[in-house]
């Protein structure tokens, strides 16, 4: 008896048209973040467990309730990676990298989490990610988040805003937590379970919560720009002086903190700000999110080496240069139509000779009536077509028609000899890139 499966719940299938997206994404991030320096690392999908309880922190949302955690065979806590910057950093030290001064890397794969669903919001999505190492200056932080910005201009998304925050240094964080606590504690019991719940693990979330119960008593809560040391002061006034200088704009988000604990100084994300009318996020507008984690690297056994990063969704992006009609046409610039027997050994013979030749060229196997064969060239959308009949094979000439001018215009039809045919072809093709 047969059975008929699904994809697991809230993991994509990535599949064409839309992967056509999907790797112009990530073309041009290779071509992008190689230029600036940024070299590619892949790690494993899993990690010990312990990693991420110890880098993204044991009361974040990620770790207490998101986690694809697992015993493997031999009784060893292991988890699929819900983002990659601790990874990056177990391999950057584990492999000696962080003797060298300055190391940029970047990845690009699929993070797990278990989340509640909508648009925008998967359980297996894909990040793309820059880390630089080594430098606490401020001129990394802001090399970083230009990396962000002109990869988001280079693919084209517009509307994106950049949201900018300190959380000053780790030593700035006590103050400031006492004073959060203060203010909300006297509001907790009208709190709901989560709020509650929030306040006592993690409070400095409750300034981001979507619970509109809160809104008013978020607004009037202290900000942390008041406790910021003033060395963390003069970074992020040197970090905002940059950006000015490079012509980077950006708002200023007191209440940007970010889920992950490991987050010191600046902090940032790009969210997408849709016109009236535009739904293409629903709710799910940060595209991007990273910032300065100067004391991870030495947290998780290394030496003291600042470090600052960012993640970007892919599927996110996707969903925007979707809305923006941003789907590159991959079209064969042949379609060739081929009869039985000796004459289909030809036709599949020219068409791989033609394909080695770096052309895309298209056929069916399954040849059958010429009309049928028009109709499949129609539907992949090739731009030209000819029929590898007798009479051409004996010519050594086809009579190529151009599939996108109608019936009766006089350069609809021309007859190119076997010799010219790839060249031809080559002039075609380049006078219609498949790629934007
Ligand atoms: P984070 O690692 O939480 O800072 O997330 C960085 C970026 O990854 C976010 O701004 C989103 O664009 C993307 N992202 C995070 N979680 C998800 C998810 N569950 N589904 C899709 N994209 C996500």
């Amino acid at each position: 008896m047969s059975q008929k499966f699904a994809a697991p719940k809230g993991m994509n299938d990535l599949l064409p048209p839309q992967i056509e997206i999907w790797q112009v994404l990530e073309r041009t991030a290779r071509e992008l973040f190689g230029t600036w320096g940024y070299s590619e690392i892949r790690t494993p999908i899993v990690e010990d467990t312990a990693l991420f309880v110890r880098s993204v922190g044991e009361v974040t949302d990620i770790v207490s309730k998101e986690m694809y955690t697992f015993d493997d065979k031999g009784g060893r806590s292991i988890t699929m990676r819900p983002e990659n910057t601790a990874p990056a950093v177990r391999a950057y030290i584990e492999h000696g990298f962080a003797q060298q001064p300055v190391t940029r890397w970047y990845y690009l794969g699929p993070m797990f989490r278990y989340e509640r669903m909508k648009t925008g919001r998967y359980r297996q999505f894909y990040q793309l990610g820059a880390e630089a190492y080594g430098s606490a200056d401020a001129s990394q932080d802001v090399e970083n988040i230009a990396l962000a910005w002109h990869y988001l201009k280079a693919i084209g998304v517009q509307h994106v805003s950049l949201h900018l925050n300190t959380l000053g240094d780790s030593s700035d964080r006590p103050k400031y937590l006492e004073a959060l606590k203060a203010h909300f504690a006297p509001h907790v019991g009208t709190f709901s379970e989560i709020a509650k719940e929030t306040f006592e693990r993690n409070t400095m979330r409750l300034l981001d919560t979507k619970d509109e119960a809160l809104r008013s008593l978020v607004e009037s809560a202290p900000s942390l720009s008041e406790f910021v040391g003033e060395a963390a002061k003069k970074h992020f006034d040197e970090v905002k002086a940059l950006l000015t200088a490079l012509g980077i704009p950006f708002v200023i988000d007191p209440k940007l903190v970010r889920g992950l604990d490991y987050y010191t100084r600046t902090t940032f994300e790009f969210i997408y700000e849709p016109p009236a009318g535009d739904n293409a996020l629903g709710t799910a507008g940060t595209v991007c999110g990273g910032g300065r984690y100067d004391n991870l690297v030495h947290e998780l056994g290394g030496p003291e080496k600042p470090a600052v990063g960012f993640a970007m969704g892919l599927d996110r992006l996707v969903l925007l240069m979707e809305a923006l009609g941003k789907r590159p046409e991959r079209r064969p610039v042949l379609f060739v139509a081929t009869m039985e027997g000796e004459l289909k050994v030809h036709a599949v013979k020219l068409v791989t000779d033609l394909r080695a030749q770096g052309l895309s060229v298209d056929f069916d196997p399954r040849g059958g009536k010429i009309k049928r064969q028009v109709e499949r060239a129609a539907a992949v959308k090739a731009r030209h077509f000819f029929v590898y009949g007798q009479a051409e094979h004996e010519a050594r000439a086809f009579k190529i028609k151009n599939m996108d001018l109608p019936d009766g215009d006089p350069a609809k039809e021309v007859t190119v000899p076997l010799d010219a045919l790839a060249a031809w072809l080559l002039n075609a093709a380049q006078a219609a890139p498949v790629t934007p």
